[in-house]
């Protein structure tokens, strides 16, 4: 069914709910979940962590209509920042427009490490742990058989020394799972063997966040025509954000916010998604680092002969769809069912094109109107309701302050005692 989106954002939490329920992309169980106010009850939050007092609410909020490989998705966002789901939308509504994004899925599997050491002859022990690679992937599998009846399971194995360790990699196939436990039983199960086939001692056997067999690219090709309906405007706009994505390649003091910026989106929507967001920020912060300096995790090129902006970015996307809190976090299911229930690689790539999007408006924002233009708006919302304005006053407030010299809580106290006192 084809929605019309306009109007989405003036309308309130249970108009916006409702309209979802209406349009069918919310079944009737999660829309009186999310009606209701009560997504994480007690009794759960306290099987899901140790010595819960209470749970912390984040606002829950929808990107609508984000347009990856051809199919829509309506997006939720967990996150507390203003200004991020409104970027977001508005890239995603450009974005759309110029065909929206083409992703790549490389592979999917998790790597896993045995640091062994004090390995007297490094060379030999590879040979030797080579020769039995078919054996060791075996008894890795053994030790989770529920994974290979589900079509995974241990892949690869390879070895690097490294300074005074012996490095053993696995690789494993963790289908819907992020794979954290998966990996950690499989390896623990074959460090004895190869304890004994290296004469070593084993240091730790763990997962890595490294995710490099989870590598997921995304693109979007944007006429210049959505930059800017006035030519010269869109053509100088291409240039610096082409030039603004080469900052982010040269300046890691730049490049860690460029990347934080696409952090907005992606953690957005892998926190409403039940997932490990720590992993997947591990993980693509050391991709950023792989070349020896940190940079910027997306590219911006401009094709004047063409008119259009290229964006690209790869990152490893580690994400899930079973495991972990996925199944316990009942917002979590709504949010499944926001997306369509898609599988891991589909999530992934959904993903990437968010953060991507979340770049996109940054950057546009940064090289032109500047970043504050459009977050003081929101900034002053908040300051409002710092100040404890409500109701009506908020926008009064709000409206106030951003006119005002100084933009800080007690201008917009100020500014609410004087509304109240004027209001008697
Ligand atoms: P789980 O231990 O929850 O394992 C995945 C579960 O999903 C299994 O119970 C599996 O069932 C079930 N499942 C159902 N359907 C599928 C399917 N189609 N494909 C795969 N699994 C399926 O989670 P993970 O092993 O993924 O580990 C993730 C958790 O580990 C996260 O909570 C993370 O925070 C945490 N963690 C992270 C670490 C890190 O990032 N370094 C370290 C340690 C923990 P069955 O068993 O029947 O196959």
């Amino acid at each position: 069914m084809k929605v019309n989106w306009t109007g989405f954002s003036k309308k309130n939490p249970a108009e916006r709910l409702q309209m979802l329920k209406e349009k069918g992309l919310l079944q009737d169980e999660h829309w009186q979940l999310l009606d209701s106010q009560q997504t994480l009850p007690l009794e759960t939050a306290n099987q899901m962590s140790e010595n819960v007092l209470a749970t912390l609410a984040l606002p829950y909020s929808l990107v609508p209509d984000f347009l990856v490989d051809g199919k829509s998705y309506q997006v939720p966002f967990v996150t507390e920042e203003p200004s991020v789901v409104a970027a977001a939308s508005f890239a995603a509504k450009i974005i759309k427009r110029s065909g929206g994004f083409e992703t790549e899925v490389h592979k999917r599997q998790m790597i896993g490490q045995i640091a062994l050491y004090q390995v007297d002859n490094a060379d030999r022990a590879i040979k030797d742990i080579l020769m039995k690679k078919k054996e060791l992937l075996e008894q890795a599998n053994q030790a989770y058989p529920s994974i290979v009846a589900r079509g995974g399971g241990a892949r690869d194995l390879w070895l690097e020394p490294k300074e005074d360790f012996l490095i053993f990699y696995l690789s494993v196939d963790t289908q819907e799972a992020m794979g954290a436990n998966m990996l950690n039983t499989m390896l623990e199960a074959i460090t004895l063997p190869l304890k004994d086939l290296t004469g070593g001692k084993s240091l730790m056997a763990i997962l890595s966040n490294y995710a490099t067999d989870s590598l997921v690219t995304a693109r979007c090709v944007i006429g210049y025509r959505f930059l800017s309906r006035d030519t010269a405007e869109a053509e100088l706009l291409a240039d610096k954000m082409q030039l603004a994505s080469k900052l982010a390649q040269v300046d890691p003091y730049r490049a860690a916010t460029h990347n934080k910026g696409i952090f907005n989106g992606i953690d957005a929507l892998v926190l409403a998604t039940g997932n490990d967001w720590r992993a997947v920020e591990a993980g693509a912060h050391a991709y950023a680092s792989r070349e020896g300096s940190y940079r910027g995790l997306s590219t911006w090129t401009a094709d004047p002969d063409k008119r259009q902006l290229h964006g690209q970015m790869t990152l490893p996307m580690p994400i899930a769809t079973k495991g972990g809190s996925i199944g316990l976090n009942p917002a979590v299911a709504a949010s499944f069912d926001l997306l369509g229930q898609p599988q891991a690689k589909e999530l992934a790539s959904l993903i990437v094109s968010v953060g991507l999007a979340q770049n996109f408006a940054a950057l546009k924002a940064l090289v032109s109107t500047g970043i504050q233009a459009g977050h003081m708006k929101l900034q002053a919302k908040s300051l409002a309701l710092q100040a404890g304005a409500q109701g009506e006053e908020i926008a009064a407030v709000a409206s106030c302050l951003t006119v005002k010299k100084t933009f800080n809580l007690a201008t917009a106290q100020e500014i609410l005692a004087d509304l109240r006192k004027q209001d008697k």
